[in-house]
Formats: C-alpha cells, structure tokens, sequence
C-alpha cells in the first residue's frame, strides 16, 4: 500500500480505481495550407461551435454548482469573440498561409503570453483561459474527444491539474473524486468540486503514473490518498463512506422543510460565507440567507485594495444571486489575525485589542466609503444588510451611520440607484453586551459574534492552543450574554441572531432557542445537520 498526501478540499471519502486523466497529444505541424481562405473559413466555425460549447457548460455549471462557479463560461465565450484574438489567427492563416490548427496555436499562446506578462494578478490568471480555449479550438478541429479521455467505468481522475471546462465537461455519474498535482484552493477547480461535493485532493506532489488502474481510497478527513489499501482499510473506510452516504440522504430530506420546531416555533438559518464563490454552497445546502458575508476576504483575496467597482461586483453578485434571500454583508473586520500588507498597518503588542475592524474604518474614511458605496449601490439587486463589526460604543455607530448617509447623497447626486437594507452590529465585545439596549434604538438587528465575544469575555485569545484547558466555550458568562443581548434586542425592536461558531453547536440549539434567538448563521455545511435539530426540539416540554 502507498500513502499520498495532499490538501483536502472536502471531508469525504471515495473509494474506486484511479483513472490517469492526460490531455490528449495535440501535434500540429509546420501547417501549410493549400486553401486558406477555406482554413479561415474552418476557424470561423470552430470558433462558433466553441461560444456554444461554452454557453452549454455556463447552463450546465448553473445548475450543478452556481452563478460564481459558471460565470467563468460566460467569461471564455467573450474571450472567443475578441476582434484582437480572432484578427491575429485569421491573420495567421491569410496571411503566412497557415492551417487553421497552426494559427490557433500561434495566435493564442501570443494572446497568453501577452496576459502572462501583465502586471495585474488579474490579467495574468487570463492567461491559463486563453490556454483552455485554445485546447477546447483545437479539440474542435481536429475532431478529439477529451470526455473519452475519462473512460468509461466510475473511477478517482488523477491530473496535473483541470482547466474548468474539463471538470465540468466531465461525466458526474463517473466521477468518484479527484486528484491533482497542481491547484489551489480557491482555483475554479476547487470551487466546483466544492460545490459539486466531491472528495478532492490537490496538490498531491507524490502522484505516478504506476497509479493507473489501481485500486485507491481517497480520504478527505485525513488528506491523503491509499493506493492498493489494505483488505481491513477498505472496510473500514468503506464503512465510514457508507455512515456518510446515509447521513447525507437523510439530509437531503431536509431540503425545502422549515426550520421548526415540533411545537411551531421557526427561527431563520443562514449561512456564513467569505465571498460569492461559497453561493453555491449556500444554495446546495438550502440556507435561507446569509447571515455573515466576512467582506474582509474580498480584501485578503486581493493584491491592492480593491476598488469600489470591484468590491460593488463581488456584492451585487451575491445579493442578486440569493435574491430574495437575504444577505447581510459585514463591513472589513481587517486587523487581528487578519493582516493586509497593503494596510501598512502597524505591528502591535495586542492586535486583538488593537487597530481593527470598525476602528480602522472610522479612521480611514476613504477606504471605508469605498466600501459603504459598493454596499449601496449592491442593494439596489436584492435584500442586503449592512453590518458593522467589533462595536463597542454608541458613538462608532452614530458616527459609522453619519459616514453612510454621505455615501447615500454622493450616490443619489450621481444618479445612482440605492435599494432598501437592514443595519445591524456584531455584538461581540462585553461592552457592546452591556450598552445593548442603547445600540438596539440605532440599528434594525444584532449578530452575536461568539468567538470573538468569548475570546473577550473569558480573556482567552481564540489564537492561542495553550490557551484550550482554560477554554469554556459553554462559559456561563458567555450563554448570560447572549440571553442578555437578546432580551435587549428584541426590547428594542431588533432581530437577534448568532452568526460565530456556537450557532452551529447542536447541544446549544435547545438553550438559543429557549433565549429566544431569530437567526442562527452557520457554515453552510452546518444548516441541514442544524435544521434537523431545530425539528427534533419541542419547547412546550
Ligand atoms: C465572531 O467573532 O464570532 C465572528 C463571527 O467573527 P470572526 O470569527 O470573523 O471574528
Ligand atoms: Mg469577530
């Protein structure tokens, strides 16, 4: 047997036999053509069936794994209709006299060298596009079939790594997971095969070709892969495989059933996101709305701060896509772990208690305006709630709501449309707890922020694994809080919610609900495992 480690994409397990996946060899000679106005004309129609062929797969990607995951299809078939592109291949072939084949391959790899070369991390990533059209061109002339290349019996694909137009070419009911060599997280690949649920293994340097054939047991619990396991490892990974298979039926049966409990009760379930490419997930798992968008990875996500136009597309992406779901938005909690070297934010002897989040939003009011127009302008396409994070004071939020409503002018002065939203605070700092009744008369809700409300309250940096003996996450001090900020809420007409990890602490269900908690928000593979708590609870006992 051989162990294969790599990065998990997924907990889960597959089981089968592993399939080499390689591209097929694309040999083009020096390519001569003897009629190249009938080559031109080949190139023409290639092209065409290509924008089809990527307009069949955005469809395809919609359904199986969501607006982000597809919209790179929409993306290549605007790419296959550039006049610079398709002008230097027909330019190729007219001109030098060259066969439709040798043009693509000379035109193309020039259109991706000339991304490569870019600046812009943006521009670059364009690069490896240009290179998957070029293949999906080719494939077209000259006739290859690369869904062959998965054959034809259930099997793990091991590849250098896939363009998204294979992963999403390829034949589901045939894939039992997948391997590369190459990838990373947040690649398209990654993000499909989230979004798809299925067990996936990058950067899995030790791959060979030997593998070809052999028996194999992905295990995305422990990110590694056994190739020719043990008879006592298949069974029981098989075991655990099958434990899965029948929770995650169960759950299923979940889909479209309301959150209540057995004496009718309902409260909402949302998920927690960092960015539009989780929306798949939040539609796989039937949450009802997100309940924390962290905007702060839009900002990590980035080499620069991102603009108001960027940040604006990443919203309205998510808001437009879940409509008319809500989605509340929380403005950049930078600072703390979460670092920026863009921010020149300077080193502190406690980041934790130091510059962060609202702190430096209040600060730096042009990047925070930047962010609070892309907001507004976002909640013109859906039902969006703007969220400040790290309050502790009346002020912040007067002051934070003042900054708004100068964004909210400048936009009206411009024309631009501003639809309705919520306002809401994270409550996660004991004096945020205690001034709770006053913050309830300036917002319409309140997040309980439980890791960082826990971390403060019990002074325990949620950093710090020494810390874990010390740790209480059940702490008294931390559950009268959260009844507190309740009571004080809905005293004040706001809805309250959970949205830091203990919302998705089943043995806490009961107690929230008992407190009288509106939301609980959760990582969306959390909402059906919750939902199912909630349905199983009777409160009139
Ligand atoms: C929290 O503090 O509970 C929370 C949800 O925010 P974050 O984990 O991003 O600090
Ligand atoms: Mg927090």
């Amino acid at each position: 047997m051989i162990v294969a480690t790599g990065k998990s994409i997924l907990n889960g397990i597959a089981i089968g036999k592993i399939k080499i996946y390689k591209a097929p060899e694309r040999t083009i000679d020096s390519g001569t053509a003897a009629d190249p106005s009938a080559e031109a004309a080949r190139y023409e129609a290639a092209v065409e069936k290509a924008i089809e062929q990527q307009n069949e797969l955005y469809e395809k990607a919609l359904v199986s794994a969501g607006e982000e995951s597809a919209a790179i299809f929409e993306t290549h078939a605007l790419m296959l209709e550039d006049d610079d592109l398709n002008d230097s291949v027909k330019e190729i072939i007219l001109g030098q006299k060259k066969t439709a084949e040798y043009a693509v391959k000379e035109g193309y790899d020039n259109m991706a060298e000339m991304f490569r070369s870019m600046d812009d991390p943006y521009f670059q990533a364009r690069s490896a596009d240009i290179i998957d059209l070029q293949n999906t061109v080719l494939d077209i002339l000259m006739g290859t079939d690369s869904a062959s290349m998965q054959g034809t019996e259930p099997s793990i694909l091991v590849a250098e790594d896939f363009a998204p137009s294979e992963t999403v070419k390829l034949d589901k009911s045939l894939l039992l997971g997948m391997i590369t060599i190459e990838g990373s997280s947040n690649s398209h690949t990654a993000i499909l095969a989230r979004s798809m649920n299925l067990p996936t293994l990058i950067q899995c340097k030790e791959v060979s070709d030997s593998w070809d054939g052999q028996m194999a047991i992905l295990d995305g619990y422990n990110h590694c892969v056994y190739i020719d396991p043990t008879k006592e490892l298949l069974e029981a990974l098989g075991k655990k495989r099958e434990e899965d298979i029948k929770k995650e039926a169960l759950l299923q049966d979940l889909k479209g059933k309301t959150n209540t409990t057995i004496d009718g009760k309902t409260i909402k379930v949302y998920a927690n996101i960092g960015g539009p490419q989780d929306i798949g997930a939040v539609n796989q798992n039937d949450a009802e709305g997100v309940g924390l968008f962290r905007s702060e990875f839009v900002y990590l996500n980035s080499k620069e701060a991102p603009t108001e136009e960027e940040q604006f597309q990443a919203y309205k992406l998510a808001v437009e896509s879940l409509a008319p779901r809500q989605v509340v938005i929380r403005t950049c909690d930078i600072g703390a772990d979460k670092t920026i070297d863009y921010m020149n934010l300077d080193k502190e002897e406690n980041p934790a208690l130091g510059f962060r989040a609202i702190r430096i939003c209040l600060t730096r009011k042009d990047f925070f305006k930047a962010q609070l127009r892309a907001l507004l302008r976002a909640s013109a396409y859906g039902n969006l709630g703007i969220m400040f994070p790290m309050i502790i004071s009346v002020r912040e939020v007067v002051e934070a709501k003042a900054i708004l409503e100068e964004c909210r002018k400048e936009l009206e002065a411009e024309g631009k449309q501003i639809g309705k939203f919520e306002l809401g605070i994270m409550v996660e700092t004991p004096a945020a707890v205690l001034c709770a009744d006053e913050l309830g008369e300036e917002v319409d809700f309140f997040s309980l922020g439980t890791n960082d409300l826990t971390q403060y309250t019990c002074a325990i940096d949620r950093q710090n694994a020494k810390l874990e003996p010390f740790s209480d996450t059940h702490h008294p001090a931390v559950l009268r809080s959260i009844q507190m900020t309740i009571e004080a809420g809905h005293r004040h007409g706001c809805w309250v919610g959970i949205c830091g990890e203990l919302g998705a602490d089943l043995s806490l269900t009961e107690t929230f609900l008992r407190m009288g908690v509106d939301e609980l928000s959760v990582n969306p593979k959390a909402v059906l495992p919750l939902r199912k708590q909630i349905r199983s609870i009777d409160l009139s006992k």
